[in-house]
C-alpha cells in the first residue's frame, strides 16, 4: 500500500537522485569542476533529507486570486503560510554552514555568525525578513516605495545560506503552485510564489523563455530577449551567445550590465535542473562576468 509519506518520500527522492547522478556525470567530464560538484552533491544531499517531510502548503489558487496578485505584482506566498518547522530549519541552516565551510566557501567568522542564528531565538523574525525583503526590493525597483529595505537586508553571505536553507521548504510550496494553469496569468519578472528574482531560465521546445526563480524554483513563462531585471526589451542592447555545444545560452543586458542563463531544451536530452545547471555553467558565469556583467 502507498501511503502519503512513502509517495512523499519517492516524490522527495526521485528527482534529487537523479540530479546527484548528473551531477556525477559533470565531475568526470570536468575534472576542474571537481569540487564544485562535492560541494553541491552534499548540498543536495542535506536539502534532500528534508524537503522529503515538508507538508504541502495550503494556497488558495483560483483564477480570481491570481488575477488580483498579478494586477498588484504580489506574490501568492506569505510568509506566514510556509509549512515551516523551526527544528528542521534550523537543521538545514546549520547542516548548509558546515557544508559550506568545510568547501571553504564560508569565512570562519561568517561560520560563527550562521551558528549563532541558527541556535538564535530571532532566527524566524531573520528569515521572515530575508523572504519579504525580495518583494520589498520588487516594488522599490518599481519606484512605488523608496526603498528602506537596505538597512534591514541581512549581509550577503548569511542571504545565501537562507537561500539554500529555505529552498526545501519554498520548493515544496513551489510544487503545488507549477502544476496549476492559473499561473499562466502571472506576466512579472519577479516570482509568483515568493517574489524572488530569476537566476536561470529555460528555452522551452516551443522556443518560449520560462524564468526559474532562484529561491524556490517556481519557473513561469517571460517575454524571449527583455531583459527580467530592468525590463530592457531593446534588442540592440542584449547581448545573447550560446556555448559552443548550443546547451546553454547568456542573456546579457548592456543597459543594467546583469545577465542570465538559459537551459536550451529545444536540444535537451534532460530536463532543466537549477543546480545541476548552476554548477555546469560556472565557466559560463566567468565568461559573462569577463565581459562585464554581472549576475
Ligand atoms: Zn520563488
Ligand atoms: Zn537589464
Amino acid at each position: 500500500m502507498v501511503t502519503d509519506s512513502t509517495a512523499r518520500a519517492a516524490r522527495g527522492t526521485r528527482p534529487e537522485s537523479r540530479e546527484a547522478g548528473e551531477l556525477r556525470a559533470i565531475r568526470s567530464q570536468h575534472p576542474q569542476l571537481q569540487s564544485a560538484v562535492d560541494l553541491h552533491l552534499e548540498l543536495l544531499e542535506v536539502q534532500r533529507r528534508v524537503q522529503g517531510r515538508v507538508p504541502l502548503p495550503n494556497l488558495e489558487i483560483t483564477g480570481a486570486s491570481l488575477e488580483r496578485h498579478q494586477s498588484t505584482a504580489t506574490p501568492l506566498l506569505r510568509f506566514e503560510d510556509i509549512p515551516l518547522d523551526l527544528s528542521d530549519l534550523r537543521l538545514v541552516v546549520r547542516q548548509t554552514a558546515d557544508v559550506l565551510r568545510r568547501y571553504g566557501a564560508l569565512e570562519e567568522l561568517d561560520y560563527q555568525k550562521v551558528h549563532a542564528l541558527g541556535r538564535d531565538m530571532t532566527l524566524l523574525a531573520v528569515v521572515a525578513k530575508w523572504y519579504r525583503s525580495a518583494f520589498e526590493r520588487q516594488v522599490a525597483s518599481l519606484g512605488a516605495q523608496p526603498g528602506s529595505f537596505a538597512e534591514m537586508e541581512a549581509s550577503d553571505v548569511i542571504n545565501q545560506v537562507l537561500t539554500l536553507s529555505m529552498r526545501p521548504f519554498l520548493a515544496r510550496c513551489a510544487e503545488v503552485l507549477q502544476q496549476r494553469p492559473e499561473l499562466a496569468l502571472w506576466t512579472h519578472p519577479h516570482c509568483a510564489l515568493c517574489g524572488g528574482e530569476p537566476d536561470l531560465s529555460v528555452i522551452t521546445p516551443s522556443a518560449e523563455r520560462h524564468l526559474i526563480c532562484g529561491r524556490c524554483e517556481l519557473r513561469w513563462k517571460w517575454e524571449s530577449l527583455a531583459c527580467p531585471y530592468c525590463r530592457n526589451s531593446d534588442r540592440a542592447r542584449i547581448t545573447s551567445f550560446a556555448t559552443p555545444d548550443g546547451q546553454y545560452r547568456v542573456y546579457a543586458c548592456d543597459k543594467c550590465r546583469r545577465y542570465l542563463k538559459a537551459y536550451d531544451g529545444r536540444r535537451a536530452t534532460r530536463p532543466v535542473m537549477p543546480m545541476v545547471d548552476a554548477v555546469a555553467t560556472l565557466p559560463l558565469d566567468a565568461a559573462a562576468i569577463q565581459r562585464g556583467y554581472s549576475s
